[in-house]
C-alpha cells in the first residue's frame, strides 16, 4: 500500500494496483481505502461453506479421499466473462448474502468436522477469489496449522509478491488457474496490465516450494483457447518449472467450459473436444486430467 496526494492509496495487493480514495472501493470489491489505510472489506465475511472432497478442487493428487472444509467471500481482481462462479466472485457486500465466520471460528468448526469425520484434513479457501482478502487467508492457515490441519489455495494467482511473502509457509496445497497463454488472453479476462507475468510468477514459486503441493487449471473456451497449440506451449512451461520436474511434479487440469454470466453465445465444450486440447498437454506432463470443474 502507498500513498498519494489527496490521501488516496494505491493497494499492492494484485497487478491492477488500485488508486483509492478515501472510502473508495476497489475493483475486487472486496477491499476499500477506509480508516487511512487499504483493508480487506470481505474479511471473515463467508458466502459460502461447505465440506467438498479435496478432488472437487480440484486437486487429483493430494491428500486423496480426504475432505476440507471449503469458504468463499465475495469478489475478484479479474472479469472473465465466462466466470462460472459470478454470483460471488463477480459481486460486492452489497448483492450477496453473508455470514461472519471468524477465523477461530472457521478453526473450531473444521477440528468439530474431523471429530465427526476423520477424512476431513483442513480448510480450502476457494470459490470466489481468495487473494483479494488474504489476510484471511494468512490468519485461517496460521491456526488451522497450529491445529494440525492442511490448508489448500484454489485461486487465480493474481497476487503480489507481498501476498505471497505473507502465506510462505503456510499453504500445502493449491491450484491455480493459468488461464490462457498469452497477455490477449487475460485482457479478455479483464486482467490488467502484466496479469499473465504474474500469473506465471506464482506457479514458479509454488512450484518450487518442496512445502506446496501444486496443482494447475486451464478452462478450455471454444473459439479462444483451444487450439492444441497454445495447450502444448502452455504445458511445456509448465514441464520446464522447478529444474525441468514439474514434468512430473505439476498436475494440469484441462477442464470443460460451461456457457455462464456473460458468455452465454457458446455451447459447453464438449468432451471429445477437451481430449484433444488435453492431448497436447500430455506430450510435456505425466498428469493431466479432463474434467467439469
Ligand atoms: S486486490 Fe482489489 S483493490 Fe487491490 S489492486 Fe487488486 S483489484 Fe484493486
Amino acid at each position: 500500500m502507498s500513498a498519494e496526494k489527496n490521501d488516496a492509496l494505491v493497494c499492492d495487493v494484485c497487478p491492477r494496483r488500485c488508486r483509492l480514495s478515501p472510502g473508495g472501493l476497489g475493483a475486487c470489491r472486496a477491499r476499500r481505502n477506509a480508516g487511512g489505510a487499504v483493508v480487506a472489506e470481505s474479511y471473515g465475511r463467508l458466502t459460502s461453506l461447505a465440506l467438498d472432497p479435496v478432488e472437487k478442487k480440484p486437486l487429483a493428487r493430494f491428500m486423496p479421499g480426504t475432505y476440507v472444509v471449503s469458504v468463499g467471500s465475495y469478489g475478484c481482481n479479474l472479469r472473465c466473462p465466462f466466470c462460472q462462479n459470478w454470483e460471488i466472485a463477480q459481486a460486492g457486500e452489497k448483492d450477496v448474502r453473508t455470514r461472519e465466520v471468524m477465523p477461530d471460528e472457521l478453526a473450531a468448526l473444521t477440528l468439530d468436522a474431523r471429530r465427526r469425520d476423520g477424512r476431513v484434513s483442513g480448510i480450502a479457501y476457494t470459490y470466489n477469489e481468495p487473494l483479494v482478502g488474504w489476510e484471511y487467508v494468512r490468519d485461517c492457515a496460521r491456526l488451522a496449522h497450529q491445529a494440525g490441519l492442511v490448508n489448500v489455495l484454489v485461486s487465480n494467482g493474481c497476487a503480489s509478491e507481498r501476498v505471497l511473502d505473507g502465506l510462505d509457509g503456510l499453504l500445502d496445497a493449491a491450484n491455480i488457474d493459468l488461464k490462457g497463454f498469452s497477455d490477449a488472453f487475460y485482457d479478455a479476462c479483464g486482467g490488467a496490465a502484466g496479469s499473465l507475468a504474474c500469473v506465471m510468477r506464482t506457479i514458479e514459486r509454488l512450484a518450487a516450494d518442496p512445502r506446496c503441493h501444486l496443482e494447475v487449471t486451464t478452462l478450455v473456451v471454444p473459439g479462444m483457447n483451444d487450439s492444441e497449440a497454445e495447450m502444448e506451449d502452455l504445458a511445456s512451461w509448465l514441464a520446464g518449472l522447478d529444474g525441468g520436474r514439474g514434468r512430473e511434479t505439476v498436475t494440469h487440469h484441462v477442464t470443460r467450459f460451461f456457457p455462464r454470466w456473460r458468455m452465454t453465445d457458446r455451447a459447453a465444450t464438449p468432451a471429445a473436444d477437451a481430449c484433444p486440447v488435453a492431448g497436447g498437454a500430455r506430450r510435456d506432463l505425466a498428469h493431466v486430467w479432463v474434467g467439469d470443474r
